[in-house]
């Protein structure tokens, strides 16, 4: 993938990508104060990596300073709003240059993964990771650099939503239906299939999220992801 930054000559994920990580998948929600001694434990790093990357995340807006602490941002309504928006219309086409130009082995791999991904379902923190992955490789089909660039910047934003519309009950295993959908359409090659599939996908996400938001549903996971994340920790 040739995300920039995403990861160092062996391989290695660095602190930048280690932390972003940490908050998309919601080890990191909005509001937490991110400090410096405890990321560096965590990621086993010494703390002049872990400074220079929340240097970072701060001048992208993703941190922000309360007093002399940094905490990670929060989206507000409208934000939330004009995110989608974007997101909806440029992984539209993503979707439509895929069904044009991804190789037959490009395909494969969606399909693998909506199969492989069906096994996580009830593992809010597991799917949040394969969903991004997903997506990543789906940018990747449409074979178009610009448009895999501009996405990854509306990813990185869409990080400090705080909980992951798939910890809803019973979303995961729509979403996976969802993707079915968009990968069939991809498949056939049918631009506007693709085109629709995802768009409903993301119109259903931006739903849940919203009625997540708005305490009109549990995220069931939200207890097991703080087991998870005691475990981690001890
Ligand atoms: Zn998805």
């Amino acid at each position: 993938m040739a995300r920039q930054g995403s990861a160092t000559r062996d391989g290695q994920k660095d602190a930048y990508d280690l932390i972003l990580e940490a908050i998309d998948v919601g080890i990191y929600k909005p509001g937490d104060r991110l400090v410096e001694s405890e990321l560096a434990e965590r990621f086993g790093m010494s703390r002049t990596p872990i400074r220079e990357a929340l240097q970072r995340l701060e001048i992208q807006s993703l941190l922000t300073r309360d007093g002399r602490s940094l905490i990670v941002a929060s989206l507000d309504h409208n934000q939330l709003s004009e995110l989608y928006a974007v997101r909806t219309e440029l992984e539209a086409l993503a979707a439509r240059l895929a069904a044009r130009h991804a190789a037959p082995e490009e395909m494969r791999v969606l399909r693998e993964m909506v199969t492989q991904d069906r096994k996580l379902v009830g593992d809010a923190q597991a799917m949040a990771r394969a969903n991004r992955r997903f997506h990543n490789q789906l940018h990747l089909a449409s074979h178009n650099r610009y448009l895999v660039q501009q996405l990854d910047l509306v990813y990185r934003s869409m990080a400090l939503m705080a909980t992951t519309s798939l910890a809803v009950p019973g979303r995961d295993r729509e979403a996976l239906d969802e993707h079915e959908a968009i990968v069939t359409a991809i498949e056939k090659r049918d631009e506007a299939a693709a085109d629709e599939a995802l768009r409903r996908h993301l119109s259903r996400a931006f739903e849940t999220r919203l009625l997540l938001g708005a305490g009109e549903v549990p995220a069931a996971d939200a207890l097991s992801l703080s087991r998870d994340e005691e475990a981690v920790r001890s």
